[in-house]
C-alpha cells in the first residue's frame, strides 16, 4: 500500500551557530537554534514519515526534554525508519523543499540529495530552495522552513 506524509518545520537563526541540513553542514554565517541540531530537513522528513504511517509526530516520539542541545537529528530519523523497516516499509520517494533567504543553496543539491537519499535508503529524492521574497521573519533572515511531502510503500 502506498502512503503519503507531509512534514513541516521551522527553527530561528542565529550568528555563529552551525546550519545543519538534511545532515550536512552547510557554510552559512547564521545556523538554526532549536531542538537537537536544529535540522529542520530531518525534522520535517521524519514528520513525512511518521504521517505516512500515522503514527504521530516527531514532539511524541522525541519529547524536547529527552533531545540534548546540539544533538544530531541523523540517529532521531534512523530510529524512525528501523521501526518503519521492520514494519514492512520503505521509503519510495521524496521531495524537500527548503525556504531560506540566503545563503543560496544550489550548490549543496547534490551533498544534501546524497545525504538524505543514504538515510532514506531511498534513490529517488529531490530537494528544492525557495526564498520567500524578503517576506515575514524568514524574509528577513531570521528563520530557516522546510516542507517534506515523503511517500511510503508499506
Ligand atoms: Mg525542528
Amino acid at each position: 500500500m502506498m502512503r503519503m506524509g507531509l512534514g513541516w518545520d521551522i527553527h530561528r537563526l542565529a550568528a555563529g551557530r552551525p546550519l545543519m541540513l538534511a545532515g550536512v553542514a552547510v557554510p552559512s554565517p547564521t545556523g538554526a537554534v532549536g531542538d537537537s541540531d536544529a535540522d529542520v530537513v530531518l525534522h520535517a522528513v521524519i514528520d513525512g514519515v511518521l504521517g505516512a504511517m500515522a503514527w504521530g509526530d516527531i514532539g511524541s516520539w522525541f519529547p524536547r526534554d529527552a533531545v540534548a542541545a546540539g544533538q544530531p537529528s541523523g540517529p532521531l530519523l534512523a530510529e524512525v525508519m528501523e521501526r518503519l523497516a521492520a514494519a514492512g516499509g520503505a521509503v519510495v520517494q521524496v521531495d524537500v523543499t527548503i525556504v531560506l533567504e540566503a545563503p543560496r543553496l544550489a550548490d549543496h543539491r547534490p551533498a544534501l540529495i546524497g545525504s538524505l537519499a543514504q538515510q532514506l535508503a531511498c534513490a529517488v529524492v529531490s530537494i528544492k530552495f525557495k526564498t520567500q521574497d524578503g517576506l515575514g521573519a524568514i524574509g528577513r533572515g531570521e528563520a530557516v522552513a522546510c516542507w517534506a511531502s515523503v511517500m511510503v510503500d508499506a
